[in-house]
C-alpha cells in the first residue's frame, strides 16, 4: 500500500497533521463553535428561492468580483459600527471587503499575498490552530508568541513581541479562539505600531461580544496595514455555506486579488449569501440567547468547581479538569461531544441551545460529584 511517505511530498509537508476536530454523529455536539440553532424557516425559504434563480445562470462563470454580496457585507459592517460618523469613521464600500470560502480561505489569500518562503507570521498562542497549518501550506515560518497570564495580551507584552520577531504578518484572534478572551483596541493598536508589516484582527466571534466592546474595524480609518477578518460560520449559522469576509483598505484587496483562483466563490454561494445578509437581523436572532447560554456555562462551571475563562466569545474554556481525556470519553459516552484543545487541566465546550447546554452541565456535574 502506498503512504504519504512514498510520495515526493515538500519536505516541509512530511510528519504533518491535518486540521482534524472529530466529525461525529452525536445527540449533542459542541465542540466547533457552531451556532447549534437552525437557521429560520423563511430564510431558509427565500435562500432556496434565489440559489433556484442563479442555478439558471450556471452555464455561466459567476461574477468573479463579487460586487452585489461585496455590497451587502460592507452594508452589514457600517450598521455594526455606525459608520458614517465622526466616532465609526467613513463609511466602507464594496472596494474595502473581500470574500472566500469561509475565512479560513480569506487568511490563506492574505499568507499567499504577503507570507511566503522567507517571510513569517506571528501569533499569540494558545490560539487558532488553523493559523500555523495556513503557515505550512504557503512556506511561511510561523513564530508562536507567549501571552500574559489568563491568557490575556497587554499592549506592553504584545508590542514587545512584536518587535522583536518583526514578522511579516501577524494574526490577532479576537475574541481569541480556544481561549475565549477578548483583545483591547489598545493592545491591537500597538501591535500594529510595532508591526512593520500586515496585522490581521480575526473577529470571528465579533457579534457575541458585550454591545458596548468596540470592534477593530472602529480601528481601520488611516491604518492601511490593518485588516479585519469576519465569518458567517459562527453567529450567522451559515458554516455549512463557507463564506468568509475580510475589511481593509483597497489596496489590501488589489493585492488579495493577485492570488485568488478565477471565480473562487461560485454563483450559488454567492446568491445563498447575499440572501442571507437580506435577512441579517431574522439569522443574528439568536445571538442573544447563545450569549445567555455562555454566561450561565460560567456561572455554573464555577458553581461545580472549576475555572472558566472570560469569554466574549460563543464557547468557554474551562480549567480544573484533572484528566481531560477521560471526562472528554465520559461525555461522549453520553452522546454530548465537546473539545480537548490539548491544553493540560482544560477543555472547550461551545454554547448550544438551553437543552444542548443543559444536557452538557448535567452530565458534567453528574461526572463531579
Ligand atoms: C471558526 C473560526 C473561523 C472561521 O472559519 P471559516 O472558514 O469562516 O468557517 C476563523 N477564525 C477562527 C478563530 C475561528 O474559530
Amino acid at each position: 500500500m502506498t503512504t504519504l511517505n512514498d510520495l515526493p511530498i515538500r519536505d516541509d509537508l512530511r510528519g504533518q497533521i491535518p486540521y482534524g476536530a472529530p466529525q461525529l454523529s452525536v445527540p449533542v455536539a459542541l465542540n466547533v463553535n457552531e451556532n447549534t440553532h437552525r437557521i429560520p424557516e423563511q430564510v431558509a425559504q427565500d435562500i432556496v428561492a434565489r440559489v433556484a434563480a442563479a442555478v439558471l445562470g450556471v452555464n455561466r462563470y459567476p461574477d468573479r468580483e463579487f460586487l452585489g454580496l461585496r455590497t451587502r457585507l460592507a452594508e452589514y459592517l457600517n450598521r455594526e459600527t455606525g459608520a458614517p460618523s465622526s466616532a465609526a469613521g467613513p463609511a466602507l464600500t464594496a472596494e474595502n471587503l473581500w470574500a472566500a470560502n469561509g475565512s479560513n480561505e480569506v487568511l490563506q489569500h492574505v499568507l499567499q499575498a504577503f507570507g511566503g518562503p522567507g517571510r513569517s507570521l506571528l501569533g499569540f498562542v494558545p490560539t487558532y490552530s488553523m493559523y500555523s497549518i495556513l503557515a505550512s501550506g504557503s512556506g511561511t515560518a510561523w513564530i508562536p508568541a507567549q501571552r500574559d497570564a489568563d491568557y490575556e495580551l497587554t499592549p506592553e507584552t504584545a508590542a514587545a513581541a512584536v518587535r522583536e520577531a518583526a514578522p511579516d504578518i501577524v494574526f490577532l484572534c479576537s475574541p481569541n479562539n480556544p481561549t475565549g478572551t477578548p483583545l483591547s483596541l489598545e493592545t491591537i493598536a500597538a501591535v500594529y505600531d510595532a508591526a512593520p508589516g500586515i496585522v490581521v484582527v480575526d473577529e470571528a466571534y465579533a457579534e457575541f461580544a458585550p454591545d458596548d466592546a468596540a470592534s477593530a474595524l472602529t480601528l481601520l480609518p488611516g491604518r492601511e496595514r490593518l485588516l479585519i477578518s469576519r465569518t458567517m460560520s459562527k453567529a450567522f449559522a451559515f458554516a455549512g455555506v463557507r463564506l468568509g469576509y475580510l475589511a481593509a483598505d483597497p489596496a489590501v484587496i488589489d493585492a488579495l486579488r493577485l492570488v485568488r483562483l478565477p471565480y473562487h466563490l461560485s454563483a450559488l454561494t454567492q446568491a445563498a449569501a447575499e440572501a442571507a445578509l437580506d435577512h441579517s437581523d431574522a439569522m443574528l436572532a439568536m445571538v442573544d440567547d447563545i450569549r445567555g447560554q455562555r454566561d450561565r456555562i460560567v456561572t455554573e462551571l464555577t458553581e461545580l468547581g472549576y475555572t472558566p475563562h472570560r469569554s466574549h466569545s460563543n464557547f468557554v474554556l474551562f480549567g480544573g479538569v484533572e484528566d481531560p481525556a477521560a471526562t472528554f470519553q465520559a461525555l461522549l459516552d453520553q452522546g454530548i461531544l465537546i473539545r480537548d484543545v490539548g491544553i493540560p487541566g482544560h477543555l472547550r465546550v461551545s454554547a448550544g441551545t438551553a437543552s444542548e447546554t443543559g444536557a452538557f452541565l448535567d452530565a458534567l456535574r453528574a461526572l463531579s460529584s
